[in-house]
């Protein structure tokens, strides 16, 4: 299928998912995920009206931000060694994977504005997902403050690899809760806004749930 039209049908279930939920499709961002797929089909994407482009490993990111460049926003969505930060710090718009201080630290360093920063929260606690733990992420952020260019625009989760729909949706649902105490605080370095959370099988329910941002690889782009 090309791109526009696996597009179509996600605008169509974004539209069915907020109608259910009493939100505004304005209020979602799709962040195409292209780590799968050859730099042809990133331009396709791009040029189906996909302007937020996300990629899991450096060297992915690299090599297509080499041909797009800034015709995209730019999402890092995957583990961030600190010592690769200074080789994206300036050509992405996102990190979704902030999970540790010294990432923090690094990213301050390298930065010469603020940064928008997601953090990552292990809510399901799988032994296999990278983030915080729920309770530790208050006193994260609070520890932040000291990194003025770190921008904690909100909260990242990868719900566990179910059919179960329950179980996926209630670490949405924790995740969202947990946003709201984030922001309840009014921190000026971490209005903490958005939900960065949903990706090709379950997006439905993360919009559902409060996804602001949703990270769509295979039925966007293929696989
Ligand atoms: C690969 C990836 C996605 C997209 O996965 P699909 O299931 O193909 O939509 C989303 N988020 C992260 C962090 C990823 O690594």
């Amino acid at each position: 299928m090309d791109v526009t039209a696996n597009l179509e049908e996600i605008n169509h279930n974004i539209r069915q998912a907020c109608e259910k939920s009493g939100r505004n499709p304005h209020e979602i961002t799709i962040i195409g995920v292209t780590k799968y797929v050859t730099i042809e089909r990133t331009k396709e994407t791009l040029q189906a009206g996909v302007k937020n482009l996300g990629e899991n490993r450096l060297e992915g990111f690299l090599e297509k931000y080499d041909y797009i460049q800034d015709q995209a926003s730019w999402h890092f969505i995957g583990t961030l060694q600190s010592r690769k930060v200074k080789d994206v710090i300036d050509k992405v718009d996102a990190i979704h994977s902030l999970d540790r201080k010294s990432l923090a630290k690094e990213i301050n360093k390298r930065a010469d504005k603020p940064v928008d920063c997601f953090v990552q929260v292990n809510v399901s606690g799988e032994e296999s997902k990278h983030g915080l733990a729920p309770e530790d992420v208050l006193p994260f952020i609070h520890g932040l403050e000291i990194y003025e260019n770190v921008h904690v625009a909100g909260l990242m989760t990868m719900a566990p690899h179910t059919d179960d729909e329950e179980s996926i949706r209630s670490v949405f649902k924790k995740l969202a809760a947990l946003r709201d105490t984030v922001k309840d605080e009014q921190l000026g370095h971490a209005p903490c806004e958005y939900l960065s959370m949903g990706m090709s099988n379950d997006y439905q329910i993360a919009i559902e749930e409060g996804a602001t941002h949703i990270r769509i690889g295979s039925k966007l782009v293929g696989s």
